[in-house]
């Protein structure tokens, strides 16, 4: 057996072929790590709302035939918590999906500019009460690879906290350009704010500062995790500056791409 260990030591391609092998396992070890993780994260967030659904059910099996006002508290508050579990699973999917997004490697394109446009026009509709305002430093449209509903989808989620947690001031700048070989886009708001610690945990699953204030806007800590997975997926950045009281700055950037990469593109989807 000595032999054929210091044949293999002196065979270089089988020795790559082994080193592959092994990053491939251990890969495949993060990923069965990653899922476990995952599972025992999404067990615990439904705890809580089949819990509530669940003392509702027995308050209104042991008075609700006779109390109508337990009747229309009970089903009501089972009816939220039930809304509040379907967005749950749809922000769950999303995620798996977010996932795979690399290894599709989509030839869809979507004009970046157009997109936030039309995102910041529709939020803004949503929130009247807002001032939602986009500083378009472009000339042009600026094109990227990525499905147009992923750009939506993004910007949605990084609206959507920005109002969220926007606590009096009721703004949200959303700004976009271009540099050298990159398209730009920054979501401010004036609101609560990000202490230093929890910077670089918001972008995890599950994580928020304050779980009664995120549940109580009907969060559920999954928003930032899609929107990071996404960004990733079509090898872009995504970061945030943010300090307790004056508010945060959430930055993306994706590749921009070039004209002739976009007809190339194009032309494949459109086959
Ligand atoms: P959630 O559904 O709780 O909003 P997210 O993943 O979108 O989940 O965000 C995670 C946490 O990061 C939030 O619970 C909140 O504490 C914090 N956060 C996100 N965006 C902002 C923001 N614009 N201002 C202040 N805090 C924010």
């Amino acid at each position: 057996s000595d032999v054929r260990i210091e044949q293999i030591k002196h065979n270089d391609e089988l020795h790559q072929l082994i080193d592959e092998f092994n990053g491939m396992l251990d890969r495949i070890q993060r990923f069965m790590d990653q899922q476990s993780d995952f599972v025992g994260d999404v067990s615990h967030e439904l705890r809580t709302p089949v819990a509530v659904i669940e003392g509702h059910l027995q308050l209104l099996n042991r008075w609700g035939k006779d109390d109508p006002e337990v009747l229309d508290e009970s089903l009501a508050a089972s009816l939220q918590e039930i809304s509040r579990m379907k967005s749950l699973i749809q922000e769950m999917l999303d995620l798996t999906r977010a996932d795979q997004v690399d290894m599709q490697f989509p030839t869809a394109v979507a004009d970046v500019r157009a997109v936030t446009t039309q995102v910041v026009g529709d939020m803004q509709m949503i929130h009247p009460d807002f001032a939602i305002t986009l500083e378009d430093e472009l000339h042009d449209a600026a094109w990227a690879q990525i499905y147009r509903n992923h750009m939506e989808q993004i910007l949605i989620i990084l609206i959507d906290n920005a109002i969220k947690y926007s606590r009096n001031r009721k703004e949200v700048h959303v700004s976009l350009g271009v540099s050298h070989n990159s398209v730009d886009l920054a979501i401010q708001d004036f609101g609560e704010g990000i202490a230093p610690d929890d910077v670089p945990r918001v972008f995890h699953r599950f994580y928020r500062v304050d779980k009664a204030r995120s549940r109580e806007k009907g969060g559920n800590g999954l928003g930032l995790s899609i929107a990071k997975q996404l960004v990733d997926g079509y090898h872009g950045s995504i970061s945030v500056d943010s300090a307790i009281g004056s508010g945060s700055v959430f930055r993306i950037s994706l590749p921009l791409l070039t004209d002739e990469r976009r007809a190339e593109l194009q032309k494949l989807d459109a086959s």
